[in-house]
């Protein structure tokens, strides 16, 4: 058993004695868009676990539509609500471990489970004093971050975000592509910014009709190519990867361990994003980190992007040795015109402050909190 599923099992008992849950809606600086969709205002719940003597802070930040994945706010605020919540009140667990096949019983859904497994691991870190890195056993490091811009109707507008967001104060930059838009798109951003470390994001829109595109984007040593193919196509993944120097990185594809394990046994990537959001926790997240590790795939730490309190806890993990890329997490004022958390997220020198403190290390802004909240349920035993 590795460390983490001891200390998992180690946890302790685990009650809540309440839950509140908060649906925000903060408006986006400008519409972030990639090939599947397009989104203006964050639109995020917010569930603060109470267990007696502590607390927790989840996020479940699915975005509308079908923009990245079936579930949205409206599913996962029904879900959660009308299902999960009123199910854990007044229970009591012995271990993480139980609780987590508790949540699995209760919802499909890994962005429902998350705002609960989340919040109580940090009600379990607040308990005991310590930051959620230390809980998890992983050293204090700055995390460095990368900056992702989204899809423009032109290069020019590109080129003006590009201005506007300075890639330069970050570690690398992302672009995102779409069928129609790569070739070119990358030629010109290489163009713009020769000396910025560059890769692509599909977000699966290609297919193995497309493969010729990618042996074009080989020639222009990108970092990486993320998600280029569907979430199932694991084997043609696979026949991409041996087409290719740019090694593939898997996003959309990775709900599981299991997945992690038959990408890898497949080869269909050389590479891992990890979502906490996608996957449906921390502990899952481990699991997968261990299976990267073993068979010599690096990691690093993607985002919905989330709120402050998703990123937060995005950067306590991200301090993890096995995360060897820049994270997509980047300050709170990139994407949002404002945020619940304080102190803000900031940037310096291509790297993200964490504070030292219990649990993720910020606190949650309950001005903010009542300011941007759309909708709101307490749940106690
Ligand atoms: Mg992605």
């Amino acid at each position: 058993m590795t460390s983490f599923e001891e200390l998992a099992k180690a946890s302790g008992l685990l009650g809540f004695t309440g839950f509140d849950l908060y649906r925000i809606a903060i408006p986006m600086r400008e519409p972030f868009r990639i090939s599947s969709g397009e989104v203006a205002v964050k639109d995020s719940l917010l569930l603060k676990v109470n267990g007696g003597d502590a607390f927790g802070w989840g996020e479940s930040s699915a975005m509308p539509g079908a923009f990245y994945s079936s579930e949205t706010p409206d599913s996962c605020w029904e879900e959660l609500s009308t299902v999960v919540l009123p199910a854990l009140a007044g229970r009591e667990f012995p271990d993480m471990v139980s609780l987590e096949e508790f949540l699995k019983e209760q919802s499909q859904s890994a962005f429902v489970r998350v705002a609960v497994e989340t919040a109580a691991w940090e009600l379990l870190a607040r308990r005991r004093g310590v930051s959620l890195r230390s809980l998890f056993s992983i050293a204090d490091r700055e995390v460095v971050s990368g900056l992702a811009v989204g899809l423009y109707d032109t290069r020019e507008e590109l080129r003006e975000a590009l201005e506007r967001y300075r890639p330069r104060d970050y570690a690398r930059l992302k672009i995102k592509i779409k069928r129609g838009q790569d070739v070119e798109l990358v030629r010109a951003v290489r163009q713009w910014l020769p000396d910025v470390p560059l890769f692509v994001d599909a977000n699966a829109d290609y297919g193995r009709e497309d493969f010729a595109t990618f042996q074009e984007l080989d020639a222009f040593g990108l970092m990486m190519f993320e998600q280029p193919l569907a979430r199932g196509e694991l084997e043609a993944s696979a026949e991409l990867q041996r087409l290719v120097r740019t090694p593939v990185c898997l996003d959309e594809s990775i709900e599981t361990a299991d997945d992690a394990r038959r990408a890898i046994q497949l080869g269909s990537c050389r590479i891992v994003n990890i979502k906490l959001q996608r996957v449906g926790g921390y502990l899952e997240a481990l699991r997968i980190i261990e299976i990267c590790s073993r068979g010599g795939i690096p990691v690093w730490m993607g985002t919905m992007p989330e709120l402050g309190i998703g990123s937060a806890q995005a950067l306590q993990l991200a301090a993890h040795p096995a995360f060897r890329f820049p994270t997509d997490v980047e300050p709170s004022e990139r994407w949002y015109e404002d945020d619940i958390l304080m102190p803000r997220l900031s940037l310096a020198n291509s790297q993200l402050h964490v504070p030292a403190g219990p649990g993720i290390g910020f606190q949650v802004d309950e001005r903010k909190l009542e300011q941007y909240c759309t909708a709101r349920k307490t749940f106690k035993t």
